[in-house]
């Protein structure tokens, strides 16, 4: 959020790496700790609030979220059949139609906002960077990034504006080695989701800024030459709507980044929120960092549960760094 004027919060609990602080300026970054508001400040007094750090989305379509659950089968063995049934959804079910009509700013800003109520502060965005997420957005959207869609989508439409999913090695290609890239693979537990992490690196796609998206029918030993690469994952962790995810857990591209017990981890301290947040609102669960260039700084669960704004009927502050 970008204040005209510097801005200090007093009487508050601000969690920092090393201790709580009891106050914090800031303007478009954080400028101190402890310190007494400056001359010409603008000063909010948070009652003894807490003050976190914001969590990081990894993965997100922002111009999705106003749509709700789009409930179709029990279970899906591949995202094409998911595709395959929206596809018809998108002519004839009038509820989608509707929804289709709303304006891209719109809808991108209600993306935002769910975001920030679940206490997201940046956001990796999937699909093109549209213009309107240049302005209005209440929350930062990574603007360094590659993407295609998947094998599926390469030449048909993904985007809000029909934009095609893309050719996924002419995107790598095009995407410098230090920037992540995202791209949906092996999004289901067939043979076809199977192949998919093969066909990715027969392409010589597969990469240390590789971020993969889904992965569900990627088997230990391909978990193996991922983690060799270096390229990253970001699961999805809910399995909601039949929704080809529920696929073998506890496979990660290494350690840290990408294993299921971090996995598991981050999906309790990113479900703990006030009443009424139900999980299913929190659509981009794990509040991990996409690829290598933006790391979430994560409170650990233990820490969440000392927090008593989390469980009661007020959210903390939340801070965007
Ligand atoms: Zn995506």
């Amino acid at each position: 959020m970008i204040w005209a004027r510097a801005v200090t919060f007093v009487n508050a609990r601000v969690v920092t790496r090393d201790q709580t602080a009891t106050s914090i300026r800031f303007s478009s970054r954080v400028l101190s700790f402890d310190e007494r508001p400056k001359q010409g400040d603008t000063v909010v007094d948070l009652g003894g609030g807490f003050v976190l750090p914001g969590l990081v989305n990894a993965h997100d379509h922002l111009e999705l979220n106003h749509y709700g659950r789009l409930k179709g089968r029990e279970r899906y063995e591949n995202a094409s059949a998911w595709i395959a049934d929206m596809g018809q959804r998108l002519s004839c079910d009038p509820a989608v139609r509707v929804g289709r009509a709303y304006p891209l700013i719109e809808r991108l800003f209600i993306g935002g906002i769910k975001n920030l109520l679940a206490g997201v502060t940046t956001v990796a965005h999937h699909n093109p960077f549209y213009p309107e997420m240049r302005r209005t957005l209440p929350i930062r959207v990574v603007r360094r990034y590659g993407w295609a869609h998947s094998f599926l989508l390469e030449t048909r439409p993904a985007g809000a504006r029909g934009e095609p999913g893309g050719d996924i090695a002419a995107r790598w290609q095009t995407t410098p080695p230090a920037t992540p890239f995202f791209v949906h693979l092996a999004e289901g537990v067939d043979d076809e989701a199977r192949g998919e992490l093969p066909k990715l690196e027969a392409l010589g796609c597969l990469k240390p800024n590789t971020v993969i998206v889904h992965g569900v029918a990627i088997d230990e030993n391909g978990w193996r030459r991922v983690a060799r690469t270096g390229a990253a994952l970001r699961r999805p962790a809910s399995a909601q709507d039949g929704h080809p995810q529920d696929g073998p857990e506890g496979h990660g591209a290494d350690g840290e980044r990408a294993s299921g017990a971090r996995a598991r981890r981050d999906r309790r301290v990113f479900c703990r929120g006030p009443p009424g947040r139900g999980r299913h609102h929190l659509d981009p669960e794990p509040v991990r960092a996409a690829g290598h260039a933006h790391r979430a700084d994560l409170v650990e669960p233990a820490e969440v549960r000392d927090y008593p704004d989390l469980q009661g009927d007020r959210p903390g502050g939340w801070l965007t760094r």
